[in-house]
């Protein structure tokens, strides 16, 4: 069985609650594989982390790392896996490699510079001495990265890592993932919220909503499936819609008050619409290809599908 990371119809119902938590989550993922799982706030992501790690105990189901079963107080496995889920805890009143040195020693890693490595790879050694509270919160989730870290895990599980992170550090976090997949052959698994940001990284995407698992597709094919516009604005919006419209273009305005052209033709050239917008004497102020976000894919194909609102 060369699945890193099983997990067979996990249920979960908090108390007495009409909808569960999580319902019949059944996922397979294998050794280097990014998978992205995907889904709005409240959807069941961190719920399904919990129980893949064995913190929470299944209503019913069972998750398997590396072919065990995983169940609460079967720590072996966890020599094999580090994970980050939500925000990450750390002793605020020490310092960065204090903090360090005591995930070092819980995880009994005797090398020492196992964690000078590791300040090295998420670029905090300039911080090492600084205590936890005083970090902002990029930093603070580059440590919990580096916890889940220290000790060359052989699958990463990680919820929302790039909470915090600004454009930068997510740059930063999505290459150093892709380089310990790629390179060292480690299985992530790993949740979010955002689909651009997902798309960049995975290879494999698995979509939750209300607990259920209600797509899987690899990431080419979801790419293929969202849709794109190119945005544009002038300033004078009205007048630069009547020409697009006129010269053929598909123009919808936006809530922002620009406008939103969704054919192929403005896609694939919107140095043509860019020209034409020019030549009229209105030139562009914001010309953008842009690929709607999850809300927008829901709302379109999984919402119209199965009738789900989207709460
Ligand atoms: P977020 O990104 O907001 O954390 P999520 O996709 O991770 O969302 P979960 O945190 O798994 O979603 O929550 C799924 C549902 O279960 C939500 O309706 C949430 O309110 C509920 N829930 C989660 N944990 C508990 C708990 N300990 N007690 C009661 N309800 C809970």
């Amino acid at each position: 069985m060369g699945d890193v990371i099983r997990t067979e119809r996990l249920f979960k119902r908090f108390g007495k609650t009409q909808t569960p938590a999580v319902d019949g989550v059944s996922l397979l993922v294998g050794r280097g594989e990014i998978y992205g799982f995907l889904g709005l706030n409240g959807a069941g992501k961190t719920t399904t982390i919990r129980m893949l790690l064995g913190m929470i105990r299944p209503d019913s189901g069972a998750s398997y790392l590396l072919g065990k079963k995983v169940s609460a107080g079967r720590t072996e496995v966890w020599t094999k896996v580090g994970y980050m889920v939500e925000t990450p805890y750390s002793y605020p009143e020490l310092t960065v490699r204090e903090n360090l040195e005591l995930v070092r020693r819980l995880r009994r890693i005797a090398d020492v510079r196992a964690i000078d490595a590791v300040l090295e790879k998420l670029q905090l050694t300039p911080y090492r001495d600084r205590k936890a509270k005083n970090l902002s919160l990029g930093n603070a989730q580059r440590l919990g990265l580096a916890k889940a870290l220290i000790h060359k895990p052989e699958i990463l599980i990680l919820d929302e890592p790039t909470n915090g992170l600004d454009p930068a550090g997510i740059v930063e976090i999505r290459e150093l993932l892709r380089e310990l997949a790629a390179e060292h052959g480690v299985t992530i698994f790993l949740s979010s919220h955002l689909l651009g940001e997902v798309t960049k990284l995975a290879t494999r995407i698995g979509i939750v909503h209300r607990g259920r698992l209600v797509r899987e597709t690899d990431v080419g094919e979801l790419q293929r499936d969202l849709q794109k516009s190119l945005l544009v604005n002038t300033r004078d919006a009205e007048a630069a819609r009547v020409k697009l419209t006129e010269a053929g273009y598909r123009v919808e305005r936006t809530a922002e008050g620009a406008m939103a052209l969704t054919g192929g033709s403005a896609i694939a050239r919107p140095e043509s619409v860019a020209r034409l917008l020019v030549q009229a004497n209105l030139p562009p102020t914001l010309l953008k290809v842009q690929e709607e976000d999850l809300e927008t894919y829901f709302l379109r194909t999984i919402g119209m599908e199965g009738g789900a609102e989207i709460s």
